[in-house]
Order: structure tokens, then sequence, then C-alpha cells
């Protein structure tokens, strides 16, 4: 319960910071900047404290056992786009292991005393390998914590969620899968860009512009999908830009058919550059990665429906 009437500043806080189960630490230092993240860390709690009461009560959401892994996507950027049940596992788990896309603001909502594992690059140095990931979260399970694996977009497109929920059920750990809004999708919401237009198009296809060795997709089938569908959106093909809009002009798509970028989709860095497959054949423009990429007539959409344009 939030105390009613005003109190001096300090006393208020370790009031309502005593008032969060667990509660929050006592903010002892109170320069401006800690002050500041003291009150988003607060927030984000009180938050999601609240959350975790309603969920279970209105919603009817699954109890994260102990000893189980929740695969989460956790969008592609904005916290907003998180799903409730991806906001339930995050006020539970006792360990979060996430990756290098996940927005640093979702973390604000897990407990103060989970442990939170990053699974990225770190420094120039490389990711911890897939199996090296998988063990550490059958090690997580065994040893009865709640796992939260934590993964920017969905975790199954092109996430390597699914290697991850195979190693889990080989080793026998309950897992469950908490979709997310993925970046093809929710990227695209946010330049104002459907992905499916009644009057453009009735198919899309997702593919991925380099494969894991990080080399353009020589094994996809480049003519198929150039005839396949009105729409592609491409994942991971800022490196590869050029050469993929110079494939599929010579598999047959047309030199003026418009083409977005979109750099940092959903955050407040957001940018969306279009141009036409023979531009970007001629001359690939610089991306800031994360980008992704969509090539169809959907893209003309842009310009009318550019929402996020207009936000403060
Ligand atoms: N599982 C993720 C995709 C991981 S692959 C999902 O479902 O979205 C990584 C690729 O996703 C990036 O190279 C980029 O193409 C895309 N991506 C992820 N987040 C993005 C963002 N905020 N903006 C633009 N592209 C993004």
């Amino acid at each position: 319960m939030l105390p009613a009437t005003p109190q001096p500043r300090k006393r208020r806080w370790s009031t309502l910071a005593a008032a969060l189960s667990p509660p929050l630490a006592p903010c002892a230092d109170l320069s401006k900047n800690v002050r500041r993240d003291y009150l988003l860390a607060f927030n984000a709690r009180l938050i999601a404290s609240e959350i975790a009461l309603i969920d279970s009560a209105l919603l009817g959401l699954p109890e994260f056992a102990k000893g189980s892994v929740w695969l989460v996507g956790a969008g592609p950027g904005d916290p907003g786009l998180l799903t409730a049940l991806g906001l339930h596992a995050l006020a539970r788990a006792d360990a979060v292991v996430y990756d290098a896309l996940v927005d640093p603001r979702n973390l604000r909502l897990a407990q103060p005393e989970a442990a939170l594992d990053y699974a990225g690059k770190r420094g120039g140095r490389p990711s911890p390998s897939q199996p090296d990931i998988s063990a550490r979260l059958i090690k997580l399970a065994r040893d009865g914590n709640r796992v939260l694996r934590l993964k920017g977009g969905d975790p199954c497109v092109f996430g390597r969620g699914g290697e991850e929920a195979l190693a889990l059920a080989a080793a026998g750990v309950p897992f469950r899968i908490v979709p997310g809004v993925t970046a093809g999708i929710g990227g695209l919401a946010y330049a104002g860009i459907p992905v499916t237009h009644r009057e453009t198009n009735s198919a899309v296809t997702f593919l991925t512009g380099h494969n894991s060795d990080g080399e353009m997709s020589e094994e996809l089938d480049w003519v198929a999908i150039a005839r396949g569908a009105p729409v592609l959106v491409v994942y991971m093909a800022s490196r590869h830009l050029r050469q993929i809009a110079g494939r599929l002009l010579a598999c047959g798509r047309g030199s003026d058919e418009p083409i977005a970028i979109i750099s940092k989709a959903t955050t407040p860095e957001q940018s969306v550059t279009v141009s036409t497959l023979g531009g970007v054949a001629r001359f690939a423009p610089p991306v800031q990665a994360p980008a992704i990429v969509v090539i169809g007539e959907v893209v003309r959409l842009h310009a009318a429906l550019n929402w996020t344009s207009g936000l403060p």
C-alpha cells in the first residue's frame, strides 16, 4: 500500500521500498543519478509486483515452477512489447539468461535477487557457444531455479529457441516457450509498414541474410524466394544488402521495387531508410545494426502510415 500522507522524501522512499515484497534495498546515497536510478528501479519493481498480483488472479497465468526453463521472447526493443507471460516470468525468475538484443529496461523488472547472466558477445569476445548456453540452462534448472531464457524478438524466429528447447527436452528439463513480437513484424509496424496488406500481398517470406558462418545464404533457393511472395522480410541483411538486392534482381524482381531498411526498430533511435532494389544493388546505404529489411509494395505505405515520426 502506498502511504497517503506526505512524508519527508527519505522516509517516504524507505516506506515505499519496504512495502515491496521482497523489499528493495534502502537507498543511502541520494545523489541525483542514484536517486533517478533508484526511482526507476523502484517503479519497475512496483509495477512488477502489482502485475504479479493481478496476472495470476485475472489472467490465470501458469505457475513458473522451480526447476523449469521458460524460453521467452522480449520483443524487438520497446519494453512495452513484452507479453504478459514475459512480465509474469520476469517477476518470478531466479535466474535470467539474456541475449545482446534484449533491451536492458526489461531487466529492471527482474527480482532484485535474481541472477542476471549475459549470454551475448562481450568486449570483442565471441558469445558463449550454443551447447554452453544450453548446458548452463540445464544446470541452473537442475539446481532448482526458475530459469528465464530471455531473447530478443521471438525466441524461435532466427533465435535458436528450437535448439535450446531440444537440449532441454533431451535432458528431461520441463520448459515452456513464450513467443514474442518478432522484429520482422513488430519492427515493420513501428515503421508504418503493414507486413500484409489486402491490395498488395497475401503472402510473405521471412528469410535470413546470412547463414551461421556469417556468409550470404547460398543454400537458399533465390529463384524460388524471388518468385514466392510479393513481400520479403530479411533478417540479418545489413552485411550483404547489396548482394541480396543484386541476387533478387537477377532472379526477376523489379529494380523499382521499394525496399525499407529499419534500424533499431521500436527503440527511440529507430530510423527508416527507403530506397529501391535497383538503388540498393548499385549502392547499399550504411546501416546501423540491428536492422530489418523489407522488400515489396507494402513499403510504399510507410509514407502515409509513419506514425512514430510524430511522437515526442
Ligand atoms: N529472434 C529475433 C531475431 C534474431 S536474429 C526476432 O524474432 O526478432 C537478429 C536479427 O533480428 C537482426 O540482425 C535484425 O535483422 C533483426 N532485429 C532484431 N531486433 C531488431 C530491431 N530492434 N530492429 C531491427 N532489426 C532487428
